[in-house]
């Protein structure tokens, strides 16, 4: 972790720094436990009876909902084995943690750095991380509440050690992101490394000091498994919108992140608020502080989940936009088309920009399938779709009209110009040999029907009359005999 370690001289402030508040013997035996895997029960409960305070914790959050155990804890011993060795130190470890650092700080940084508000947020994290391990079946969530607690304990840090320097990058931005950067680039270091060292002197387990900075970087594309810091990651912004779901932007800051990190969607995002609203009071009552007020909390949440799930719709409804395309071959489809066409024409009308349409049809198609299987006749649209795609700009487009037939709108192109093209296409099509199981090949050749608006020169008035003319120039390739190009004159208006 060489790479992760602060320059020296922000690792001596904080070695050095007498602002800090120091932890409590209790929590220096707890972390003492937790770093050892063989940690003794009966060492356990005895620094725990140590605090009063503590200890009333522990019965409290061992009898919580938090932990669905139907047996209640009236001591501590009892809290234990209902709790496990482990859960106990990591959830006294929180507690002291939090207790003994959400004193209120003193000094000229108390205006610019709200204390409260961090740690409500840092209780929201944990309370977040914690639900998300939970719906997602991963183990040890007492580790996830211990690292969504402590991840951004580098702001606290950077507060506490240089409060001069820090006051004005901290109030610069409401965006967790930016403030990151703005760290690396004004301080030369963010709060991840920061809080990373900060846990390493206080001896924190490195499995949940490191978290710190790992939760802080880019999600892993590949990830299959959800990960203690993945889940520490998305926690800062669900915590973010769990306090202020009022806040429409957080929402899609959020989505992005469980998205990214998670592979989550926001029905399953819903849920996790479910997740953590019935141990919102569980939490609350170990921190003694109050994030949402009981007589508002399921209203509040109740909106929230709606405006998630309304932005989960409206993620379906671009989502169908972008399956506007036809199954088999990936050119548009029909409905893409008629609305495209109608788009590009109001252009062109309004502008005066020349617009091509062309009808592509294949060329006695039924024989084709009738010969050699439909199966072989699909092979070859798709072909024919290929072989449009390779020859067609960005900004044309091609769209399967109906079974064999295609059309393509060039905007922005005159007759003329679109000669060239279309000569190609119906060359490139031609020249397709799809290969049978007896070596041998079939080709396909295609009738195009041209039309092209152009101010002064034609004298259509809506889409539809374009189509009519492309359609009419295709009849008239066929008729003269087919694998013919033909451009719409008012000859053949009927
Ligand atoms: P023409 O030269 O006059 O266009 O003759 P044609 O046989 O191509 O025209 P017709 O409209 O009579 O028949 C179109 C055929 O296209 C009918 C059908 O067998 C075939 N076809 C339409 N859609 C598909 C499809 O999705 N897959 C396959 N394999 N064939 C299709
Ligand atoms: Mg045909
Ligand atoms: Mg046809």
């Amino acid at each position: 972790m060489d790479d992760h370690i602060v320059h020296h001289d922000l690792t001596k402030k904080l070695r050095f720094c007498t602002t800090l508040p120091s932890l409590p013997t209790v929590a220096l035996k707890i972390i003492d436990l937790a770093n050892d895997p063989n940690a003794d029960i009966g060492l356990a409960c005895q620094y725990i009876s140590l605090d009063p305070a503590l200890s009333a914790k522990i019965l409290k959050i061992a009898n919580s909902p938090l932990y669905k155990s139907r047996r209640v804890a009236t001591n501590i011993r009892q809290a234990v084995s209902i709790l496990g060795t482990h859960t106990v130190i990591v959830v006294a470890l929180s507690f002291t943690l939090a207790t003994s650092l959400m004193k209120a700080p003193t000094g000229q940084y108390a205006t610019v750095f709200d204390n409260k508000a961090f740690w409500l947020r840092s209780i929201a994290s944990s309370l977040a991380c914690r639900a998300l391990g939970e719906k997602l079946g991963l183990k040890n969530l007492d580790d996830l509440f211990l690292a969504g607690l402590l991840q951004d304990i580098g702001i606290l840090a950077y507060s506490t050690i240089m409060p001069k320097e820090y006051g004005p990058v901290y109030s610069s931005t409401t965006d967790h992101d930016i403030l990151l950067k703005t760290e690396r680039e004004v301080l030369g270091a963010g709060h991840d490394e920061l809080g990373y060292a900060l846990l390493k002197q206080w001896h924190i387990p490195d499995y949940i000091a490191i978290s710190c900075i790992s939760s802080h970087g880019q999600p892993e594309p590949k990830e299959l498994e959800p990960t203690l810091q993945a889940c520490v990651a998305v926690s800062r912004y669900l915590a973010d919108y769990f306090l202020n779901p009022k806040e429409t932007g957080k929402i899609s800051i959020l989505t992005k992140a469980a998205q990214s990190w998670l592979n989550l969607d926001s029905t399953t995002l819903t849920e996790v608020i479910d997740i953590m609203e019935s141990g919102l009071s569980s939490v609350e009552d170990l921190f003694d502080t109050t994030i949402h007020e009981a007589t508002e909390i399921t209203g509040i949440l109740t909106e929230a989940k709606e405006l998630l799930m309304i932005q989960s719709l409206a993620k379906v409804k671009e989502l169908e936009e972008k399956s506007q395309r036809d199954g088999l071959t990936g050119a548009h489809n029909r409905a893409y088309f008629d609305d495209k066409l109608q788009r590009e024409f109001l252009l062109s009308k309004r502008n005066n920009i020349p617009l091509t349409i062309a009808m592509i049809d294949l060329d006695h198609f039924k024989n084709v399938n009738d010969t050699y299987g439909h199966v072989v006749g699909d092979s070859i649209l798709v072909a024919v779709v290929c072989a449009i795609f390779g020859q067609i700009r960005q900004d044309d487009t091609l769209s399967r009209y109906g079974g064999e037939e295609f059309t393509l709108i060039l905007p922005g192109t005159t007759l003329v110009n679109s000669r060239n093209l279309i000569s190609r296409l119906k060359d490139n099509i031609a020249a397709i040999a799809h290969k049978l199981e007896d070596n041998s090949y079939v080709n396909v050749t295609t009738s195009i029907g041209v039309a092209t608006y152009m101010d002064g020169a034609t004298n259509f008035q809506e889409p539809k009359d374009m189509i009519i003319a492309a359609d009419a120039a295709l009849y008239a390739a066929k008729n003269a005999g087919r694998n013919k190009i033909v451009e719409w004159n008012v000859s053949l208006q009927s």
